[in-house]
C-alpha cells in the first residue's frame, strides 16, 4: 500500500490533496499518514504473533503526542530516553508498565519519575547507574526493573552519528563486563533483573549485524541461566533502516523472522524498540517555494522550510526525495533546494532536477522520523504545524509556534 499517491496528478496523502493542507494550515507543515503509521506498526506485529512479544516505539523518532496515542490505541509501547517522553506518553494515554527507559544519562529526577509511575523496565548503561537506581529505587521503598544494555561490538554499517554498538560508543556495557555487571545488579536490594538490551545503530539495511549481536547476547542470556540469573525478556532495540532513496531494507517481515530462527526455542518475551522503520515514511515536510535565484554556476529554491524544521540533510547529509505537488509541464533545472537560515548548511536537497516556478508547493518525503522531533528555533523561526491525515480527513495535531510564544519563558534585566 502507498498512501501517499498522485491523483491527477496532483499529491495527496491518503485522500487528502496537500495544496488543501497547505490551504487550511499554512507551510511549513508536517503531514502524516495514520493508515501508513498502523500499517507499519501491524507490520511488526504480525511478524511477531507467534510470540509473546512487545513493540515499544522509540520516542525520540517524533513525539508528538497524536502519534504517540495512534501507537498506543493500536497496544504500543515506549522506549524513552529522558522524564520529558515519559511525560508525553502519559498525557498521549500510553501505559507507562509498557514502557523501557534507555538512554547514558539518567538523572535521579528522571529515575524518581519513572519509578513512580511504574514503568516496565530501566535499560541501564553503566555501574554507576546501577548504584544511582538501587539507592533511588530504596528511597522510594520500591524495586527498579532493569536490563542491563549491553554492546556487542558489531559493525553497523550505518553513519557514523547513528552507530552505538561498536566498541567505542557511548552506548551500553562492554560484553566482557556484561557479566560480572549482571551479578552485581542481581546482588542489589532495590533491583530486579528481568531482562537484556541491546540497540546497535539506526537506519541498518541489513539483517545480519542484527543477527550477530543477539547471537552475542544469546551466549550471555544462555551462561546467566546457569547463574540462575534468569531474565523473563529479551529487547532487541530498534534500527531497521527505511527507503529514502534507493536502499533496500529488508522487509520487517524478513528481519523479524531472522532474528526468531536465531533465538530458536527460547522462551523469552521479545521486546522491539522501533522509531524511523515505524514512522519514518508515513510522514511529509510540505513547503512553498519563496524564491527561484538561477545563476550561471548554480540555480537556488529557496523555500519556507529550513534546516531548523528538518535537520537531517545538513546534520547527517541526508537525502530526501523532494516532489512537486503538481507538476508542470516546463523542461527542468538543477537547483539547490535551500532553506531561508543563515548557514550555508541549511539545504534540503542538492542537485535536484525540478521544474518550479515561485509559489508552488514541494513534499520533502520520508520525513516522519527525526523530523519534528529535532526541529529548532533557529533564527527565531517557529517550529511548523502537524497535520495527520486520515482517510478524507485532515487534522490538525499541532498548532504552528507563534512568535510570542518563543520568547514567552525569557526575562529582560531589571
Ligand atoms: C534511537 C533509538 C531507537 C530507535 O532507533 P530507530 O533507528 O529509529 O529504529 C531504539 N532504541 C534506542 C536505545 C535508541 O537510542
Amino acid at each position: 500500500m502507498n498512501y501517499f499517491t498522485r491523483k491527477d496528478t496532483r499529491l495527496h496523502v491518503e485522500n487528502v490533496a496537500l495544496d488543501r493542507i497547505a490551504d487550511a494550515y499554512g507551510t511549513p507543515c508536517y503531514v502524516y499518514s495514520r493508515a501508513a503509521m498502523e500499517a507499519a506498526y501491524l507490520s511488526y506485529d504480525r511478524a511477531l504473533a507467534r510470540r509473546d512479544h512487545l513493540i515499544c516505539y522509540a520516542v525520540k523518532a517524533n513525539s508528538s503526542l497524536a502519534i504517540l496515542n495512534v501507537l498506543a490505541r493500536m497496544g504500543s509501547g515506549f522506549d524513552i530516553v529522558s522524564g520529558g517522553e515519559l511525560e508525553r506518553v502519559i498525557q498521549a494515554g500510553g501505559d507507562p508498565g509498557k514502557t523501557v527507559f534507555s538512554g547514558v544519562g539518567k538523572s535521579e529526577s528522571d529515575m524518581r519519575q519513572a519509578l513512580s509511575a511504574g514503568i516496565l523496565c530501566f535499560n541501564v548503561e553503566s555501574a554507576s547507574e546501577l548504584k544511582r537506581l538501587d539507592r533511588i529505587a530504596g528511597e522510594l521503598g520500591k524495586s527498579a526493573p532493569v536490563s542491563l544494555r549491553v554492546n556487542p561490538d558489531v559493525d553497523a554499517n550505518t553513519h557514523p552519528y547513528i552507530a552505538t554498538g561498536l566498541k567505542e560508543s557511548k552506548f551500553g556495557v562492554p560484553m566482557e563486563d556484561a557479566l560480572a555487571l549482571y551479578r552485581t545488579a542481581a546482588s542489589m536490594a532495590n533491583l530486579r533483573v528481568v531482562g537484556i538490551d541491546c540497540h546497535i545503530g539506526s537506519q541498518l539495511t541489513e539483517t545480519l549485524p542484527f543477527v550477530t549481536a543477539l547471537q552475542k547476547l544469546l551466549v550471555l542470556v544462555d551462561r546467566l541461566a546457569t547463574e540462575r540469573i534468569n531474565l523473563s525478556h529479551l529487547d532487541l532495540g530498534g534500527g531497521l533502516g527505511i527507503r529514502y532513496r534507493d536502499e533496500a531494507p529488508p522487509p520487517v517481515s524478513d528481519y523479524i523472522q531472522a532474528l526468531m530462527t536465531a533465538l530458536g526455542d527460547r522462551k523469552h518475551k521479545v521486546l522491539f524498540e522501533p522509531g524511523r522503520s515505524l514512522i519514518g515514511n508515513t510522514g511529509i515536510l510540505l513547503a512553498r517555494v519563496e524564491y527561484l535565484k538561477h545563476g550561471t554556476h548554480r540555480n537556488f529554491a529557496v523555500i519556507d522550510a529550513a534546516m531548523n524544521d528538518l535537520m537531517r540533510p545538513a546534520l547527517y547529509d541526508a537525502w530526501h526525495d523532494i516532489q512537486p505537488v503538481q507538476p508542470r509541464s516546463a523542461s527542468s533545472r538543477r537547483y539547490e533546494v535551500v532553506g531561508p537560515v543563515c548557514e550555508s548548511g541549511d539545504f534540503l536537497g542538492h542537485d535536484r532536477d525540478l521544474s518550479l516556478a515561485e509559489g508552488d508547493l514541494i513534499a520533502i518525503m520520508s520525513a516522519g522520523a527525526y523530523g519534528m522531533s529535532m526541529a529548532s528555533n533557529y533564527n527565531t523561526r517557529p517550529r511548523a504545524a502537524e497535520v495527520m491525515v486520515s482517510g478524507g480527513e485532515m487534522h490538525l495535531i499541532r498548532e504552528r509556534e507563534s512568535i510570542s510564544q518563543l520568547m514567552s519563558a525569557e526575562r529582560l534585566l531589571p
